[in-house]
């Protein structure tokens, strides 16, 4: 997976279990079914996006891991190549 694509999917992800998660909290019912639905979607969708994040969010030129402020890199701090 590209850089970009694991930044827009990560950001997918995290951004559907926050959605999941404040809908959750405002509009179900707390120990009901659905609740606890929602809680394990949210912890799946979380550690999806966190793992994705981890797992591809390297410059494809020198491997280097930028999972740390990935969203704001646009060229690699390593090598210096731009991270598409
Ligand atoms: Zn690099």
């Amino acid at each position: 997976m590209k850089f970009s694509t694991a930044k827009k999917v990560m950001l997918v992800l995290l951004l559907a279990a926050f959605s999941i998660a404040a809908v959750g909290t405002l509009c179900i019912e707390k120990d009901s079914s659905l609740y606890n639905i929602a809680l394990t979607g949210v912890i799946i969708l979380t550690a999806a996006g966190l793992s994705v994040g981890v797992i591809w969010s390297k410059c494809p030129h020198c491997g280097r891991r930028l999972f740390f402020k990935m969203l704001k890199w646009k060229k690699c701090p390593e090598c210096g190549h731009p991270l598409k």
